[in-house]
């Protein structure tokens, strides 16, 4: 039904196989342990391990770790699951750039030795402001010419820890003219007296991304190196690195539009703000775009890489991705897939006066109404039953086709009923409908009269007290973070959480946790992987059931 979007990369890397110049390919994924993962690295995740599973390569799986101070444990944990429950399995071990440390330190050693690097004692306000502008080229630090040994012997002893952290960085010898500030003499090696997750206590200086990256690439024989955009011009730098160390392999940097999608934030650290700050319950949070928030909300692996392939991957910034294509692709998903089952977020009482207190029936309903691989439902019937607040109305208008004082509306997959009688409290709240049944019309139309309305049940004899959660977005703007005046807290949604005390029906006590259902004329929902148990059932809607997606 829908067709997958472009792929520049996959159709390219398609033609190189053909044509011979790649025989197998090898990608990666490089996160930064130092967040959650959210959608749009999925997208990245989909791109580089789909390639290597649609055209027989490989990827692997590799921490960009050279910022111990803002990383953990914790974050590699998450990422190697969220990696795993899409579907995607990492060739080789996990890999850390951190692994590649010692040769790393060599090849700089070897820059020094080529007078293609140097020690520099500017502190980081100066190497900026010698740095110049996109209008002004740079000016030389004073200590560009400094001998080759004496660069050498400052950077070991800046590894020893010799040194507190700005007094030092070892920089490249490039060119402080260049048109690309990425080139104006980069820094390679910064002094930070930081323990790492992996490394421990081992070194006092940490490489820079840009030193890393592609070295890292080279060491793993990485052929297709894919980055977004804004990496577009680091990669003469990437090749630079390339053509002036030893490195065992020359892989190609190619970037694609990142993701961004309306009504949600894609960015790391705003993400942890709304952690940190207690805005939501925790990195995965169902209204959180995490991989791990979308999955407790309920979304299925294969709707996220469905969402993948539709978006395409292109080398234009494509905009704002629309939110309702995400949900279209969960929601066909749960369509085909999710059984059914009845449940009442708003519960209003209702008593059948002309069935019998004892009386006992039971439906047979199918569990799916397209799939009879699908367990049959019970659905029992008695004489209270509860109704949903929302398909009664004592004022109706001529259009509402759902119960009102005198009028009468089908219980799905039971009889017409009538209402006769509205009962109030004190206070004037309805507390309860007096309603008669109409026996001829179990699966019949009535005699002599239309009955437009069906409404969903819960007999409440039978019905399964539980928790309802109606997420709905953290955000009401299409762009939370566009003006860069205004805090993006100020866009929060007061409503993203409405907690219901819903009743089900019985065929939803068992629910384990993940169990994904639709409540017919609801919704669909997904019983909590954290807290929902057989004792407190507790269930995320995961979307609504109307699709706005348009095509
Ligand atoms: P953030 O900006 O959220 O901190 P990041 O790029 O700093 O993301 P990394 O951990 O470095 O986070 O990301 C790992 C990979 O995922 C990178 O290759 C990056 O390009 C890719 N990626 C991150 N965000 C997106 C996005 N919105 N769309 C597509 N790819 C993304
Ligand atoms: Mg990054
Ligand atoms: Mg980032």
């Amino acid at each position: 039904e829908t067709t997958p979007a472009p792929n520049f990369i996959r159709n390219q890397v398609r033609d190189e196989i053909a044509g011979g110049q790649v025989t197998k390919i090898v990608t990666r994924f490089p996160p930064e342990p130092n967040g959650f993962l959210h959608i749009g690295h999925a997208k990245s995740i989909c791109l580089n391990f789909g390639l290597a599973e649609q055209l027989g390569g490989e990827c692997h799986l590799r921490f960009d770790d050279t910022n111990p101070a803002k990383e953990e444990q914790a974050y590699i944990d998450a990422i190697k699951e969220d990696v795993s429950w899409l579907g995607f399995e990492w060739a080789g071990p996990v890999r850390f750039a951190s692994d590649y440390f010692d040769q790393l330190y060599a090849w700089a050693q070897h820059l020094i030795r080529e007078d293609k690097a140097y020690v520099d004692d500017l502190s980081p306000d100066e190497i900026r402001e010698y740095r110049g502008t996109l209008t002004e080229p740079g000016k030389p630090s004073p200590y560009r010419e400094r001998s080759a040994e004496e660069s050498l012997d400052l950077l070991e002893r800046m590894r020893n820890g010799e040194f507190g952290e700005g007094e030092k960085v070892l920089r490249a010898k490039i060119d402080m003219a260049s048109p690309n500030i990425n080139l104006r003499d980069p820094i390679l090696y910064r002094i930070r007296h930081a323990h790492h997750h992996q490394t421990g206590d081992k070194w006092k200086i940490y490489p820079s991304y840009d030193f890393t990256h592609g070295q890292s690439d080279a060491i793993e024989g990485i052929t297709h190196s894919i980055c977004t955009l804004e990496f577009e011009d680091h990669r003469p730098l990437y090749e630079w690195f390339l053509n002036n160390l030893p490195v065992p392999a020359k892989p190609r940097q190619i970037e694609f539009a990142r993701l961004n999608l309306d009504y949600t934030l894609t960015s790391k650290r705003k993400l942890k703000l709304l952690v940190d700050e207690q805005i939501v319950d925790g990195w995965d949070d169902p209204r959180m775009p995490t991989i791990s928030g979308m999955r407790r909300r309920g979304y299925t692996p294969a709707s996220i890489r469905k969402f993948c392939e539709m978006i395409g991957v292109t080398r234009s910034d494509g905009g704002l991705v629309d939110i309702a294509m995400l949900t279209h692709a969960i929601r066909s998903d749960l369509e085909d897939n999710a059984p059914r089952a009845m449940c009442v977020l708003k519960p209003l009482k209702v008593v059948l006066t002309n069935v019998p207190e004892d009386h006992e029936e039971v439906y047979e309903v199918p569990g799916h109404p397209a799939r009879d691989d699908m367990p049959m439902r019970k659905v029992p019937f008695g004489r209270e039953l509860y109704i949903d607040q929302d398909d009664f109305m004592e004022d109706a208008p001529k259009k509402f086709f759902r119960l009102a004082p005198g009028k009468e509306v089908r219980l799905r997959n039971s009889y017409v009923i009538r209402c006769d009688e509205v009962i109030k409290d004190d206070a004037g709240e309805i507390v309860e409908l007096r309603c008669s049944v109409d026996f001829d019309t179990l699966g019949k139309n009535p005699e002599g009269r239309k009955v437009k309305g069906v409404i969903h049940w819960v007999s409440a004899a039978h019905g399964v007290p539980m928790e309802v959660r109606l997420y709905d977005n953290l955000f009401m703007v299409e762009q939370p973070d566009r003006d860069k005046d205004v805090d993006f807290l100020e866009h929060l949604n007061p409503e993203s959480l409405v907690v219901c005390n819903a009743i089900g029906e019985p065929s939803l006590a068992s629910a384990a946790p993940e169990d994904r259902f639709q409540f017919e004329r609801v919704g669909y929902f997904c019983a909590d992987r954290h807290v929902s148990t057989n004792d407190h059932l507790v269930f995320n809607r995961t979307v609504g059931l109307k699709d706005s997606w348009a095509k």
